[in-house]
């Protein structure tokens, strides 16, 4: 099962990528992953993805692609594997297409609407020890403010206001725009609402995957 999951920031990703791993088995390959390991482990799209990174450049398009091929030759993503934060534009889904013949079986885009997002992404609190995600209302930790595991004191990140979070959710829809265009076109767009909670996400995204098999 080759899948890839879509949605913009607060749509719930993170969460359902992992309840996908634990019951389907599938490698989770994030683009951020790879980039951090070919850096470790020195490679040589590693170094020259540094080079990029340590001048404050994006890596380009090409170096990413170059690694996620890399990446889906490995041998434990034989029966599949779900794609996070790749392809990112329809020039990307066009070079993984071309990377496995036949391409994916599906895109699964989580829709979520800008109240939502911004009632999500603006209650995040976040512990700076340990990184653990709260929220004030949905996950709120056992002391006002302090980490359940650390007892230090929870920040929200700057990014985490509502302007800012309103004008991450635009950008991502603008750029997302033609790469969701491409598997709708080729009927393997599934739309999902990232606006339920993150059960009954996961049972909808289970009745795709389900009817694939
Ligand atoms: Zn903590």
């Amino acid at each position: 099962m080759r899948l890839i999951l879509f949605g913009p920031p607060g749509a719930g990703k993170g969460t359902q990528a992992k309840l996908m791993i634990e019951a389907f088995g599938l490698p989770h390959i994030s683009t951020g992953d790879i980039l951090r390991s070919e850096v470790k482990n020195n490679t040589e799209l590693g170094k020259k993805a540094k080079a990029y990174m340590e001048s404050g450049k994006l890596v380009p398009d090409t170096l990413v692609t170059e690694m996620v091929k890399s990446r889906l030759s490995s041998s434990d993503v034989k029966n599949g594997f779900i794609l996070d934060g790749f392809p990112r534009t329809e020039g990307q889904a066009r070079s993984l297409d071309n990377i496995l013949p036949g391409g994916i079986d599906r895109a699964i885009y989580l829709e979520t609407s800008e109240d939502v997002v911004v009632q999500r992404l603006t209650g995040r609190r976040v512990c700076p020890k340990c990184g653990t995600n709260y929220h004030l209302k949905n996950m709120p930790p056992k002391k006002d403010m302090i980490c359940d595991q650390c007892q230090v004191g929870l920040y929200q990140r700057p990014d985490d206001n509502e302007a800012t979070v309103k004008n991450r959710l635009h950008v991502y829809l603008q750029e997302s725009e033609g790469v969701l265009g491409y598997y709708r076109v080729q009927g393997k767009l599934e739309n999902v609402s990232g606006d339920l909670d993150s059960k009954d996400v996961f049972s909808v995204i289970q009745k795709i995957i389900s009817s694939l098999k």
